[in-house]
C-alpha cells in the first residue's frame, strides 16, 4: 500500500486499511519516513490534517515491543491527550505495547495503576504529569521519542515552565517532535534548546 511505501510494516498498513485511509495525508507522506530515520522534526501542521497518525504510526514501529516509558506525548488538553491515547491504542492494537493517559481534573488512583502496570507510550498533560513524576510515580529516563503537540496552545495556555521542566527529565539522546501552527519568539528559543538539526515539515 502507500503506506508501506512509506515504510511502515505490513500490520501497521494493514491497521491503517481497516480505519478506512487509502492514502496517507501530507503531513504523513513527509514525516512517516524522517521520523522512521530517527530525525527530530517541527511541523506546522494542525488539528485534523492527520497529525496523529504521522506520529504515531512511526512510533509504534520503532518502539516494537514492551518495555520501559519510551515514548511521552505532551497534549494542552485532556480531550487532545485523549483523542492521541485512543489512536496509539487503536495502531498498537496489533503490538504487546501498552498506552495510557494522565490528565488533570481527576483522581490519582487510576493513573498511578495504570502507571504502575508498566507503560510504553504515556499521553499527558503536563501540570498532571510533573505532579506522577514529583511523587515518583513514573520515570522519563528512558524515553526515547518526545512528542510536543500543539506547542502553541500550551504556551497560550501558559505551560511552556512545565513543559521545559519535563523536558529536562528526558534523556538528552531523545528524538523530539515538535509540533505547531505558529512560531512566536518564546517557541522558536523553546524549539532551538529541546530539537536537534530538525527537519522541516510545513504543509
Ligand atoms: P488528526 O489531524 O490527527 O486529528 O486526524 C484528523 C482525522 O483524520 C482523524 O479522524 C483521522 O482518523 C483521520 N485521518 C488520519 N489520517 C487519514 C488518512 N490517511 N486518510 C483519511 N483519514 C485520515
Amino acid at each position: 500500500s502507500a503506506f508501506s511505501a512509506l515504510g511502515l510494516c505490513d500490520a501497521l498498513a494493514y491497521a491503517v486499511q481497516e480505519k478506512g485511509y487509502t492514502e496517507p495525508t501530507p503531513i504523513q507522506a513527509q514525516s512517516i519516513p524522517v521520523i522512521l530515520e530517527g530525525r527530530d522534526l517541527i511541523g506546522s501542521a494542525q488539528t485534523g490534517t492527520g497529525k496523529t497518525a504521522a506520529f504515531a504510526l512511526p512510533i509504534i514501529q520503532k518502539l516494537g515491543g514492551h518495555g520501559p516509558l519510551r515514548c511521552l506525548v505532551l497534549e494542552p488538553t485532556r480531550e487532545l491527550a485523549l483523542q492521541v491515547e485512543e489512536a496509539f491504542q487503536h495502531y498498537a492494537k496489533f503490538t504487546d505495547l501498552a498506552v495510557t493517559i494522565v490528565y488533570g481534573g481527576v483522581g490519582y488512583g487510576k493513573q498511578l495503576e495504570d502507571l504502575q502496570r508498566g507503560v510504553d507510550i504515556l499521553a499527558a498533560t503536563p501540570g498532571r504529569l510533573l505532579d506522577h513524576l514529583e511523587q515518583g510515580n513514573c520515570s522519563l529516563a528512558d524515553v526515547d521519542i518526545l512528542v510536543l503537540d500543539e506547542v502553541d496552545r500550551m504556551l497560550d495556555m501558559g505551560f511552556l515552565p512545565d513543559v521545559k521542566r519535563i523536558v529536562q527529565q528526558t534523556p538528552k539522546s531523545r528524538q523530539t517532535l515538535f509540533f505547531t501552527a505558529t512560531v512566536p519568539p518564546e517557541i522558536a528559543s523553546l524549539a532551538g534548546w529541546a530539537l536537534r538539526d530538525p527537519v522541516r515539515v510545513e504543509i
